[in-house]
């Protein structure tokens, strides 16, 4: 049967109501929170400081390190807390994600600490926090050659979408997941995932689909950081 209407009423290409704010946690050297219809993500990023144990240090540049969490009421039913195959993954693909865009030559043997806290989780949390990651990078001051941006595109029942909500990823006809996130200005992909099937053509044409959507992030993400910044350094 064919997937005629979104349920929210969104077009097939369009991404549910954004909001991202930045430097949200005082104690942070730079944080962000980033909004995408129900899913809720805070970022908070801590360096560079010196990377311990001492083996772990690399005497060429610093090391980014990621680490993702859902929170135990971001969903209906508790999460078990603590860390699960499936926060190290995405904590290792959002450090994948960002890695390209760091700088941190400047650095030797330090550690760039990113904490990324789903606090309210609708699916596509690994691209909302990949987002405000890169706001929080941003904010705290790290070289970086572009921001990142990170939508989740695919197909339910026989149309292709872009962002996903949890309803659309649980279709009882089936769901195709594809998170992808990229550097906007280099359109470099820095995150490829696939969660089901299709064919090679559409996988083109929702990259496609994620592309215009990521363009379109870049620019909410840049406004929250002017927002924060306006007026300085007059
Ligand atoms: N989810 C859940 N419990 C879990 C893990 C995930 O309810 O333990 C939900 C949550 O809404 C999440 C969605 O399933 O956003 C999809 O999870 P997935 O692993 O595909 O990653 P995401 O799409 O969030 O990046």
């Amino acid at each position: 049967m064919s997937y005629t209407k979104r349920k929210d009423g969104r077009k097939f290409d369009e991404m549910r109501k954004i909001k991202a704010e930045v430097g949200v946690i005082k104690n942070a050297n730079g944080s962000a929170k980033f909004q995408i219809g129900d899913t809720i993500a805070i970022a908070a990023v801590y360096g560079p400081r010196n990377l311990y144990p001492k083996f772990l240090q690399n005497p060429e540049e610093g090391k980014l390190r990621c680490n993702y969490n859902m929170l135990s009421f971001s969903v209906d039913e508790r999460i078990r807390p603590g860390p699960s195959r499936r926060s190290k993954e995405i904590g290792l693909v959002t450090e994948r994600a960002l890695s390209p865009t760091v700088n941190l030559k400047e650095f030797p043997n330090a550690v760039v600490d990113v904490f990324v806290e789903i606090i309210q989780a609708d699916a596509g949390t690994r691209c909302a926090g990949i987002c405000a990651a890169a706001m929080a990078l941003a904010d705290a001051g790290i070289p970086m050659k572009d921001l990142v941006s990170a939508v989740s595109v695919g197909k339910v029942g026989d149309k292709l979408v872009v962002d996903l909500d949890k309803s659309e990823e649980d279709y009882e006809e089936g769901a195709t997941d594809m998170p992808v996130a990229i550097l906007p200005r280099s359109d470099e992909i820095s995150l490829l995932q696939l969660d089901g099937e299709m064919e090679a053509k559409e996988i083109i044409k929702a990259l496609e689909m994620a592309k215009k959507a990521c363009l379109e992030l870049n620019k909410i993400q840049k406004e929250a950081i002017r927002k924060k910044y306006k007026g300085e350094g007059k």
